[in-house]
Order: C-alpha cells, then sequence, then structure tokens
C-alpha cells in the first residue's frame, strides 16, 4: 500500500471517529508504523477534519520530517510501537466512557475492566492502568513502555484508552469495542452482575487468541 493510501485511511478514521463522537475537539491522535518511522495526525488538529497531505511524518528518534507538525502525544506512540513490534497502528482518544472509568478511585490497575461480554475479551483482553502524568512528561512514555509488552490496549489515568492493532482497522474496532464496554461497565455499576467466568474467558482467550 502506498504511503498516500496509509494517509487516506487515517483521514477516513479519523472523520469515522469524529462523525461517530467517540472523540471531540481536537483531541485523539491516530498513527500508522512505516519503514523509516510513522504516520501521525498534527498537533491541534480535529480528527473529523483531516487532510491527507497535512498528516505529519516522525521518524523513529521523533524528529518531525514532513506534513504539519506532529501530535505532542508522538512520544507516546513511539514507546508504545518499541515494546509492539508485530503491531502496526495505534489509536489514542480521550473518549467519554474509557476516562470516567480511568478516574475511578476502584479500580483494579492489574487489569481494569472486568469480562463483561465475549468481543470484549477477544479484541481487548487484559487493560492495564497507567500512572497519571501530565502532558508531555517523558515519565508516561517509560511508563507505557513497561507495560505494553503485555497488553495491546492501556487506560492512562484521568487521560483516556491507547490501542495498538496488527492493522488500522484492528485497532480501531478494539478502542471502540473497550469505549463501548467501559459504558456498558459504567451503566452496570452499584447492580449485581453476572460478569463471564474464569472458564468462559480461558475456553475464549483458547480459541481466539492469535
Ligand atoms: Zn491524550
Amino acid at each position: 500500500m502506498s504511503e498516500y493510501a496509509v494517509r487516506e485511511r487515517i483521514t477516513q478514521l479519523g472523520r469515522s471517529l469524529f462523525q461517530r463522537r467517540y472523540t471531540s475537539g481536537s483531541s485523539g491522535n491516530i498513527s500508522v508504523r512505516l519503514p523509516d518511522g510513522i504516520l501521525i495526525t498534527p498537533t491541534n488538529a480535529c480528527l473529523g477534519e483531516l487532510t491527507e497531505d497535512r498528516i505529519s511524518k516522525v521518524d523513529w528518534s521523533g524528529n518531525h520530517i514532513a506534513g504539519d507538525r506532529p501530535s505532542k502525544e508522538a512520544f507516546l506512540h513511539l514507546a508504545m510501537y518499541r515494546q509492539r513490534p508485530d503491531d502496526s497502528a495505534i489509536v489514542h482518544l480521550h473518549s467519554t466512557w474509557s476516562v470516567a472509568v480511568s478516574c475511578l478511585a476502584d479500580i483494579d490497575p492489574a487489569n481494569v475492566l472486568p469480562p463483561i461480554t465475549a468481543y470484549y475479551v477477544m479484541r481487548v483482553g487484559k487493560l492495564p492502568l497507567i500512572d497519571y502524568y501530565p502532558p508531555g512528561d517523558v515519565g508516561l512514555a517509560q511508563a507505557v513502555e513497561a507495560k505494553a509488552r503485555q497488553a495491546h490496549s492501556l487506560l492512562l489515568a484521568n487521560h483516556g484508552p491507547v490501542v495498538a492493532g496488527k492493522s488500522l482497522e484492528a485497532a480501531g474496532a478494539a478502542i471502540e469495542e473497550l469505549e463501548e464496554t467501559a459504558r456498558l461497565y459504567m451503566l452496570l455499576r452499584g447492580l449485581p452482575v453476572r460478569f463471564l467466568t474464569s472458564d468462559q474467558v480461558r475456553q475464549l482467550q483458547e480459541r481466539f487468541s492469535e
């Protein structure tokens, strides 16, 4: 696939996520791995109004090579790619329900959400919580690197989810599944709930693990 075709797919996914309110304002960013770096959405860009030519290109050291200035969160993507050599795309959102869950005081930081549905288990699986860091703090990259090898989905405390995938479509589908599951989790809070049992989770992992 040509680099321009990749830029088109980033633009299409951004518009789709924005139109369906998974992101708002200029929050959220999308990246795709290239041999010589990554393509990533620009800083202060609305995901609903991306244009192919303005998508940024950054090398593996974080240097800006082409397009508009990259997202200030590009370092977060680079940190995740370093630990996940088989993944080729990352989506990060400030989506409301996932952010709400990331602010709860009583969640398990090793695995934030319980197994509510089979599709959550198959598409997201484990969801570690990353401690809060202020915007731009390099400590966040280190914290992400420490957890990214064991899980392709991470939840940044008081901030939002970041999800890597084997393709842009896989990363997009997984972060949507995560956001909808976070919403279900908040709807179910305080109610007696039957989550999937550990046997049911194991069966899904055996049958659908990649
Ligand atoms: Zn962010």
